[in-house]
């Protein structure tokens, strides 16, 4: 009989090598082999898997001295555990695993009883409470509150249950947990509430109800950033328009002098820009750096957006504070499709900023081919020298790129859009038309371009004036006398 327990376990420890710790659980239940037989058998170092039970029992016997038997700290860490001590908590394990399921699943009745069970385990139940938080079982956390389990916990990443609740958009449970938390701008490790929280993940149910409860919407987080910068970051313009619809500033700036626009020309946010020029925010700003909206955009190579700044009055040669242009930060970055469409809407190729460099040498500092060629098909100068005396193809040659830039001198590599451009004149060129089709292309226009024929001449006829009849020896009749004109004037009048 114990030969065929031993056996059992160990075809378990042959098959929990290539499990998840759920599947391992789920086999130790079906298998019906303990958890402490497992530990015992398996090769000492390897029981990581079953440690959460492990700590559960830990935690528990420093509440209830009468029930457990005291466990030293090298019991957590690996170290064998006597079959005894582990069943004498079996129990109470089993307990707070069920617990924590059965909030998840939000299943209110065993909630409740498994509480009742288990008033000990203040792990299992923060556990539990997350678990319920985080998979939106209102009826599962109130059992959990009603049961006097701390709302104002703090997980992982010093976040609490309501940055929890932000973060699925459980907006039941979020005005549930407002009622009984005890700080409603209780910050994470970032410095972030739970209004940062609802902005990142655009939930606007959550910020209404965060709104509407009383938190603070416009609190800055460690690096100074307000809900609107996460708001803007991630593209969310409902959001945005909730916090301006409530009067807030969404043009505050952040520790760097950036603010909410630059973050979103930084990350392609176009909705949020659109929203921001209609809001009469000024996209012509410059942060810290100098950089406005448009640099940002430059930079990250987001032409959409950086198209619309152009188009509503951001100046392609403003220049940040090291004294670059929008094509510098695009060639410095390897933005091809921004600096392209820069170079090709007339930006100068060879400007220099303070160090003397022009987009060229920035190109070739970064190793960025691709803007290399495309600046040199721009008419980028090879010639000019910075303030360390180098030309583009030194640059190059001191940051390790030569042969590529070289290949690029020579349009061995071209920038795909510039290349796109070549081939297209190449195919117009190799498709002209031949005599024939050119004479009726040309007959074409003409019919069309040509006015309407109009061959008739205007007759100009010649208006004789009528001869008003008269009656001999009257004298000239007045005009509109029409009586007079039929019938004669009357003997007499
Ligand atoms: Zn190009």
């Amino acid at each position: 009989m114990e030969k065929k327990r031993l056996s059992k376990v160990q075809s378990f420890l042959e098959r929990e090598k290539t499990m998840t710790y759920h599947e391992k659980m789920t086999l130790l239940e079906t298998s019906r082999v303990s958890s402490s037989e497992v530990i015992d058998h398996r090769p000492f170092g390897l029981n990581s898997g079953l440690m959460v039970h492990v700590k559960a029992n830990v935690s528990f016997s420093n509440d209830v001295q009468d029930q457990a038997p005291v466990r030293t700290r090298t019991m957590t860490q690996g170290s064998k555990f006597t079959t005894s001590s582990l069943d004498a908590h079996a129990s109470v394990a089993d307990t707070t695993m069920d617990l924590v399921e059965a909030a998840a699943k939000g299943d209110t009745e065993m909630v409740r009883k498994a509480v009742s069970k288990n008033p000990y385990g203040s792990k299992g139940n923060d556990q539990a409470m997350q678990k319920a938080v985080q998979y939106g079982q209102t009826e599962a956390l109130q059992e959990l509150l009603n049961a006097g389990v701390d709302p104002d916990i703090k997980v992982q990443g010093g976040r609490t249950m309501l940055h929890e609740a932000c973060v699925g958009g459980h907006n039941e449970v979020l005005k549930l947990l407002l009622i009984h938390v005890t700080d409603m701008d209780a910050t994470n490790s970032l410095g972030q509430t739970a209004c940062h929280t609802a902005a990142y993940h655009g939930e606007l149910g959550c910020m209404k109800v965060l709104e509407e409860a009383g938190a603070d919407c416009s609190l800055q987080d460690s690096k100074g950033c307000s809900p609107c910068h996460l708001a803007a970051q991630h593209n969310h313009p409902s959001i945005l328009n909730f916090l301006l619809s409530k009067g807030m500033d969404i043009e505050g700036a952040d520790d760097n002098g950036r603010r909410p626009q630059h973050v979103a020309a930084r990350h392609g946010a176009l909705e949020c820009l659109v929203l921001f020029l209609q809001s009469d925010c000024d996209t012509t700003v410059e942060d810290g750096s100098g950089f406005t909206a448009g640099h940002h955009a430059a930079a990250k190579d987001h032409l959409d957006c950086l198209r619309f700044l152009v188009k509503h009055g951001s100046d392609k040669e403003v220049r940040e504070n090291h004294g670059r242009t929008l094509a510098h930060l695009a060639a410095a970055s390897g933005s091809m499709t921004c600096l392209h469409w820069l170079l090709e809407k007339g930006s100068d190729v060879n400007v220099q900023d303070k160090l003397g460099s022009t987009p060229v040498h920035l190109a070739a500092a970064g190793g960025h081919h691709l803007c290399f060629n495309c600046c040199l098909q721009h008419g980028g100068n090879l010639n000019i020298l910075n303030d360390k005396k180098e030309t583009p193809i030194d640059t190059a040659r001191r940051f390790g790129h030569p042969v590529k830039m070289n290949q690029a001198v020579n349009n061995e590599i071209r920038c795909t859009h510039c290349n796109d451009n070549y081939e297209l004149s190449c195919w117009e060129e190799s498709h002209q038309p031949n005599v024939v089709q050119r004479a009726i292309n040309s007959s074409k226009t003409a019919i069309f371009s040509s006015p309407m024929p109009n061959n008739k001449k205007k007759e100009t006829k010649k208006v004789t004036p009528r001869k008003e009849p008269t009656v001999p020896g009257r004298g000239k009749l007045p005009n509109r006398d029409l009586a007079v004109r039929y019938f004669g004037r009357e003997e007499g009048t």
